[in-house]
């Protein structure tokens, strides 16, 4: 644990995920000598920090660590967890804690599976990995330096092209899928392996990137960064206009201490980066509007007309090594099809299947379509002045619409993953379930970037938060557009400009002004 706070940094950063990684790790890189205090509210899992726990060997450590990552209300948690059996339930996953209300008023779709991490890494220790990249009208257009921030997360969570290269059956799940798919759509739209943040390790095992990959050695040689876990920050201090410095409370003996600082920069996720702003008086009118999160789509089907001993026999690995890597493959977002695909080959299907032989690795195909939400303004995160939340921050309540534009995505979605689930093999279950909103943990939106402060963004393409000088803000919530592809690489993207925003304004001398 480190401790005690300092009095006085060059930047707070507030929450560990990796957007909060990655300005820790840029800043690292190029501004040396600025202090850093990264303060995250949950408690560090494992050494690196920021470990993904799926690298935990022991079944009980992992599991132990998926419970110290759920909140104030860890819930029981096995390694296998619950999840997508049945969609009138709230989705809850291991390693995270719903809401606990306010999810869902009367009348309006809400986020019942609306979900967040509390732990050093984030949902970053906890997540799948897929990083796709934004496509068409995913993309942020007036960001000219789009593609070059996009590599630059690549490196910064150690993205793969192709990490299961070979995995049992993934050609033949690709070439239906392409042959499908692929006809009218852009050379970068096609069918194709989904990048993932996973990297194999010299003796070949796999090892999945959390914020430890972020942070990198980089970071963790930084004499002059520092991580506090169990250290919730409860607001920004602002003065005159500009970010001073940050009050977190200690949570492992209950008192609270103000830190100052030149820059803050708040990535806390798309849930609760406005809260903290909320809680600080900075308020602009975009603030937890536009929230997004991505209707979810799933199915499984059993791969028909291959061999189930030929691959087995021919893998020199033998079935138990191939078990555990099964390909992950993406059917890109277009505009005229505004949905994503992600199709994994699981070990096992996710209902029994009755009277059958024990299925050959890689021959049950998990489908999940994943859609681009009609942006609203009314679609909002919004915090109480009076009541309090269990840890003690303005207490929020979700209003949250699937409008008529969104049921025909909706639609066309189901259309297109039983186009998929036909070509590949023969269904298990009967239909496409369509998960609760907020199933995805892909939210988005609610402190989004503007190219000008139009009064519909809450920061600009620095994420620069507009009116407070030094108040920088990170994560999903930060991206404007309507993306249907899992997000963490398009917000680290956005991180990276972020960050290196604030080294170039430590070199131009903002930090000589802030220790003056
Ligand atoms: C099971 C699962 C699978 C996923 N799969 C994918 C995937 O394949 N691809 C993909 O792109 N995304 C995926 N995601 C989502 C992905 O993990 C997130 O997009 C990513 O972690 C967001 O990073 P972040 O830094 O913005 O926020 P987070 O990782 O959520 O981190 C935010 C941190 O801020 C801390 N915090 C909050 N409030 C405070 C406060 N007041 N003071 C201090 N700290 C605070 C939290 O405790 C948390 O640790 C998945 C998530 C889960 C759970």
């Amino acid at each position: 644990m480190t401790r005690p706070f300092p009095d006085e940094v060059d930047v707070a950063i507030v929450g560990s995920g990796p957007t909060g990684a990655a300005y820790a790790r840029v800043l690292s890189e190029r501004s040396p000598g600025t202090r850093i205090a990264l303060f995250e509210a949950g408690p560090q899992l494992a050494d690196p920090p920021g470990l993904h726990v799926k690298n935990i060997a022991d079944d009980h450590l992992r599991a132990e660590a998926q419970r110290r990552s759920e909140g104030l209300r860890p819930h029981t948690v096995t390694a296998s967890g619950q999840g997508y059996a049945d969609p009138s339930k709230r989705v809850v996953r291991p390693g995270t804690q719903v809401l606990q209300d306010g999810y869902q008023l009367p009348g309006e779709d809400g986020l019942p599976a609306g979900a967040m991490s509390t732990n050093v890494g984030g949902m970053g220790a906890h997540w799948t990995g897929a990083c796709p990249r934004p496509g068409e009208s995913e993309r942020v257009a007036y960001l000219h330096d789009f593609e070059e921030l996009l590599n630059e997360a690549d490196r910064l969570l150690g993205v793969s092209a192709n990490p299961f290269a070979g995995a049992p059956y993934s050609d033949v799940v690709r070439d239906r899928l392409g042959a499908e798919f692929d006809h009218g759509r852009a050379a970068d739209r096609t069918v194709r392996p989904m990048p993932l943040a996973v990297h194999r390790r010299d003796d070949g095992a796999l090892v999945w990137s959390g914020s430890d990959v972020v942070f990198g050695d980089a970071t963790r040689a930084n004499p002059d960064f520092a991580l506090f876990p169990e250290a919730l920050v409860r607001r920004v201090v602002v003065e005159d206009g500009r970010a001073t410095g940050v009050v977190v409370a200690d949570r492992t003996d209950g008192t609270d201490h103000q830190v100052r600082a030149r820059f803050v920069v708040v990535a806390a996720d798309a849930l609760r980066t406005p809260q903290v702003l909320f809680a600080s008086g900075v308020r602009p009118q975009a603030l937890g509007r536009y929230l997004n999160d991505q209707p979810q789509i799933v199915f499984a089907v059993r791969l028909r007309d291959v061999a189930p001993s030929a691959v087995e026999d021919e893998d020199p690995r033998g079935r138990t090594e191939i078990v555990g890597e099964g390909g992950v493959s993406w059917v890109p977002y277009t505009d005229a099809e505004p949905f994503h695909g992600q199709v994994m080959q699981l070990d096992a299907s996710p209902i029994p299947l009755v009277g059958d032989d024990e299925p050959s690795p890689g021959t049950i195909v998990g489908l999940g379509w994943f859609c681009a939400k009609d942006l609203s303004p009314e679609d909002r995160i919004e915090f109480s002045d009076d009541e309090r939340d269990e840890w003690g921050m303005p207490k929020p309540r979700i209003h949250y619409v699937l409008s008529p534009k969104d049921r025909a995505t909706i639609g066309a979605a189901k259309v297109a993953i039983v186009r998929a689930a036909s070509v590949l093999g023969e269904f298990i279950g009967d239909a496409p379930l369509e998960l609760s909103p907020g199933a995805s943990l892909h939210y988005q939106g609610t402190a989004r970037m503007g190219e000008t402060d139009d009064g519909a963004s809450v920061c600009g393409p620095d994420s620069r938060v507009w009116g407070v000088d030094g108040l920088y803000v990170a994560g999903n919530c930060v991206i404007p557009t309507a993306i249907a592809c899992n997000p963490t690489l398009t917000s680290v993207a956005l991180a990276v400009r972020g960050a290196r925003d604030i080294a170039e304004r430590v070199a131009a001398g903002a930090r000589t002004e802030v220790l003056a």
